[in-house]
């Protein structure tokens, strides 16, 4: 219960950054609110496998309450921020609820962001929430199913899937949709309806995986070409349309599916007028991760502007953990009258995994893991960062499944999918 002697510490976003943030708070004299619209934590570096039906939603979320059951200092709130007052120190909750703090952190993370490309909000997937995960897996099925009973609707695309950015997001996602076509779709359908189906992976710049080296990105681009992705390079997207997207080049694809992989940029509530907005929708922010003009306010994670020797720090999960961290630190200090300290950040490196023994690893020092090797790494990283020994137990289980046995029982439909085919006409 709320204690009106102690500082009041309102989060926004219970992702990456906030949850680390509650914990930090764990020991002191503050009364914490973490608000989520959901009312579970997402682990977003898996949501490409629960699109691709490699893992079921259930196994990549959390119970928000079950994060903080122990944490007495912890309420949660269910909802939607809609405004913030910095110089009145209160928020507004999309039920009208109004809720003063006494420091507050924004951890809210990023949307998709279309870069003002035309069609991209309206007829491409984006891949950021686990409803655009299932969004993603009930619509790729459901185009197999589709051609299975229309097979002309081939040579409109049903069956062409387009992939835009070549980052680690769009990688994963056209080596782990490959490998659903191929080991278990192949399968469950005739070949007429299995051949024709093809990924297209569209990069604007010269290589894919561009934060990693040259070797690492080549390693990549192999291997997915192995397995039969078609791969664009230097090739950015002009428009997306109902039946199909064009590039630059003036060159048209049909295709019912185009999957937006090409990043993300800050997101939050009103109220933030005032904040300079730098590259990637990023909140600047002073060296302790509070805004210039209220440093009773922190801003962390993916919205945050952190730089380190005057480069952005990625919008990806460890910035946004350590970042967390220090934002709780800080309110901790602050409470007890300590001094505030500029944040650091530990690089801890960086990996992105391909599909089946296939990923790269880069660690701090220059030591460069592919293969193999780094794709085990990457499975026992993954499997750790999970939250919650059942989220762990379920994914370690459906792993050695899909391994062993080259199926996916997660390939299900929910709902009823827009059948594109027919909006199209
Ligand atoms: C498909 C995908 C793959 C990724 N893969 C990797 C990877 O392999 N490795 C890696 O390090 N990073 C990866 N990332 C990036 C990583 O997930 C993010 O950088 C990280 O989640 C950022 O943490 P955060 O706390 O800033 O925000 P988030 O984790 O996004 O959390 C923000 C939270 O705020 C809530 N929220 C937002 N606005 C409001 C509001 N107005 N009211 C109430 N609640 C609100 C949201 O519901 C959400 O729970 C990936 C991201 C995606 C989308």
């Amino acid at each position: 219960l709320a204690d009106s002697n102690r500082s009041q510490v309102i989060i926004i976003g219970a992702g990456f950054g906030g949850i680390k943030a509650a914990r930090a708070l764990r020991k002191a004299p503050v009364d914490v609110t973490v608000i989520d619209r959901n009312n579970y934590h997402t682990f977003q570096p898996l949501l490409y496998q629960v699109a691709t039906a490699g893992l079921e939603p259930g196994d990549i979320a959390y119970a928000i309450r079950g994060i903080f059951r122990k944490q007495n200092n912890v309420a949660f709130r269910l909802g939607e921020v809609t405004d913030v007052s910095l110089a009145d120190r209160f928020l507004w909750m999309s039920d009208g609820a109004r809720l003063p703090y006494d420091y507050l952190i924004v951890a809210s993370g990023a949307e998709t962001n279309d870069f003002g490309v035309e069609g991209v909000s309206e007829h491409a997937f984006g891949l950021k929430t686990l409803d655009d995960a299932v969004r993603i897996r009930n619509h790729i099925l459901f185009q197999f199913e589709l051609c299975n009973s229309r097979p002309e609707l081939v040579d409109e695309g049903a069956l062409t899937f387009v992939i835009v950015g070549g980052g680690s997001t769009g990688v994963e996602v056209a080596g782990a949709l490959m490998e659903l076509f191929d080991h278990v779709l192949r399968k469950d359908f005739q070949r007429s309806t299995i051949e024709p189906a093809q990924i297209i992976l569209v990069e604007q710049g010269a290589r894919l995986l561009p934060s990693f080296n040259d070797r690492q990105s080549g390693f990549a681009l192999k291997k997915l070409e192995r397995w039969g992705v078609k791969v664009e390079l230097g090739c950015s997207l002009a428009r997306v349309e109902s039946g199909g997207c064009v590039l630059e080049s003036g060159k048209s694809i049909d295709t019912k599916t185009v999957i937006w992989a090409a990043g993300v940029r800050g997101a939050s509530p009103r109220g933030f007028d005032s904040v300079p907005v730098l590259s990637g929708g990023r909140f600047q922010i002073r060296a302790n991760l509070s805004l210039e003009s209220h440093n009773e306010v922190f801003v962390i994670g993916d919205l945050a502007g952190a730089q380190v020797d005057e480069t952005f720090l990625p919008q990806t999960a460890l910035p946004a953990i350590q970042e967390g961290r220090h934002a709780g630190c800080e309110i901790r200090a602050a409470v007890r009258g300590k001094k505030s300290r500029p944040f650091k950040y530990r690089d801890l490196g960086q990996m992105a995994t391909i599909g089946r023994h296939a990923a790269v690893v880069e660690l701090p020092g220059g030591l460069k893991l592919r293969g193999y090797v780094a794709w085990l790494a990457w499975l026992l990283l993954h499997l750790i960062k999970l939250i919650g020994f059942r989220n762990r137990a379920s994914v370690l289980v459906n792993w050695v499944w899909n391994y062993w046995t080259f199926d996916r029982t997660a390939r299900l439909i929910f709902g009823h999918p827009v059948d594109r085919n027919s909006a199209s006409k």
